[in-house]
């Protein structure tokens, strides 16, 4: 027993040599995994079978149970580490963001008042202010979340609670009729779960049609709000998308912009993935009008490469925040009521989830990552001319790094020809319906991707198509 329990706080020596162990046995794995599947195939009896080795009435060394972990994991998931992954925007984490995990989970700051954490929380509001200078001088505020679901959830609790000073004590009620919520139909489905957890309900999402490639159509958002009003309900909040989860495509900035200011709405932009393409300077006018937005969601966890999770909100009205997150809690140390997040985030316990950026920042620098977004732009640019080249049209017209497309005959199974990618294993894509068809997918998503890695893709769907005949 207490042999047992010295694993739990080993000596600094050991500390050293079984983070060396471990980190040595995630090396090897790395190393070889462009040589293995992007997705082994597993099933949940043979998980769950080799899971049963792990015997909590019978524990074993540390190091002997993590290399487990490790070799069982390896067979058992999707790869995001792997070249070859050109998939949904799960990062290559770059190491600094690793070393920040590590600095995080040792020390373990209590970050939901500042006197607790005051580093910590100057660390990330460093960093909250200096990418929200990317997107506008007014974006001083905001704060990390577990994830873009989350972030774009705050963007609602604000919205609702500027539009009615009667929100926070009586919810959804207070609003005459229903207070809608505006996204288009090809925006991120977590907006239900959202209106779900906010208590507005399911039916207030409006899906607005989309313009026949992939971006809300503003005409039909005006009408809707109108038809909203003229039946008692009350239109509430605006998320365009800036970068589609499926097509990369970005709704219009300015006319949504222009629409919620004319009925006194909400604007928020779910920039979760895109809004990375801000920091290069010969692309940030492709989010033009992002500046007008009231709030905007990122995902560090996507394209700045950090670990999971790792949302951010980015807000222009501290005070708003403190308005809708608001509470008074005897046991909590009194503290400076402006800067302690549990007041102003939906979050109490608080991670330190801002680490991870500000690590990677302070060693690969923007320029850093300027390089690796525009060297996703190039290679993106590189698969639509060899797509075209090999029979294939994109579908989509995205100034992002993500293609959809269908063999130009329109004549092969597209569900059949994923399959057929994942079992060759080299690449891995998927397929999702863009304006209503069925297309593939696939997003420069990996940092590690080359020329090579291209070229598999182009074969393995060569071979996926002459396998339809
Ligand atoms: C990924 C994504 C989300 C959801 O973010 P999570 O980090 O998965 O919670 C929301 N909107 C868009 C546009 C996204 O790409």
């Amino acid at each position: 027993m207490s042999e047992n329990l010295t694993r739990a706080w080993p000596s600094n020596a050991e500390r050293l040599s079984q983070q060396g162990a471990v980190a040595e046995r995630i090396g090897d794995l790395l190393d070889r995994l462009q040589h293995t599947p992007v997705a082994p195939q597993s099933d949940a009896e043979s998980i769950r079978e080799s899971l049963r080795e792990f015997d909590f009435d019978d524990p074993a060394d540390t190091v002997l149970v993590a290399e487990k972990v490790v070799e069982v994991m390896q067979g058992g998931m999707v790869h995001m580490m792997h070249p070859g992954y050109f998939g949904l925007f799960n990062p290559t984490v770059v190491f600094p963001g690793i070393i920040a995990d590590i600095i995080t989970a040792s020390l373990n700051p209590q970050l939901a008042v500042w006197s607790h954490a005051a580093v910590p929380v100057e660390i990330e509001r460093r960093v909250i202010q200096e990418l929200g200078a990317f997107f506008g001088p007014e974006f001083d505020t905001g704060h990390f979340t577990t994830g873009g679901s989350e972030a774009n959830n705050t963007a609602v609790l604000l919205a609702l609670t500027k539009a009615n000073s009667q929100f926070a004590e009586e919810g959804a009620k207070a609003f005459k009729g229903l207070p809608c919520l505006y996204v288009s139909a090809e925006s991120h489905l977590a907006w239900h779960k959202i209106a779900h957890q906010s208590g507005i309900g399911r039916a207030a999402v409006r899906l607005i049609e989309t313009d026949g490639i992939g971006r809300m159509d503003v005409v039909h958002l005006a009408r809707r709000i109108e038809e909203d009003r003229n039946a008692g309900n009350t239109p509430v909040f605006i998320a365009a998308t800036a970068g589609t989860t499926n097509a990369g495509m970005i709704d219009p900035l300015i006319e949504c912009a222009d629409i919620a200011d004319q009925f006194n709405m909400w604007f928020h932009v779910d920039a979760a993935w895109g809004g990375a393409i801000r920091i290069i300077p010969e692309h940030s006018a492709v989010m033009s009008g992002i500046e007008r937005a009231d709030s905007i969601t990122l995902d560090a966890h996507k394209w700045l490469a950090v670990p999971m999770g790792a949302g951010i909100l980015l807000c222009k009205d501290n005070d708003l925040l403190g308005e809708t997150f608001r509470v008074t809690a005897s046991y909590m140390p009194e503290g400076l009521a402006a800067l302690d997040p549990y007041t102003h985030t939906m979050q109490w316990s608080r991670r330190f989830i801002g680490l991870k950026l500000f690590l990677s920042l302070a060693t690969l620098g923007w320029d850093g990552y300027r390089h690796l977004l525009r060297k996703s732009l190039t290679h993106s640019t590189r698969l639509a001319v060899l797509l075209s080249e090999n029979g294939w049209s994109v579908v989509n017209d995205s100034p992002l790094a993500v293609l959809c497309f269908e063999d130009s005959d329109r004549a092969l199974d597209l569900e059949k020809v994923v399959a057929s990618v994942m079992a060759d294993g080299r690449t891995w894509i998927s397929s999702v319906k863009f304006e209503g068809r069925r297309v593939l997918r696939a997003c420069i998503t990996s940092h590690h991707t080359e020329e090579d890695n291209l070229i598999d893709l182009i074969s393995a769907l060569e071979a996926a198509r002459v396998e339809q005949g």
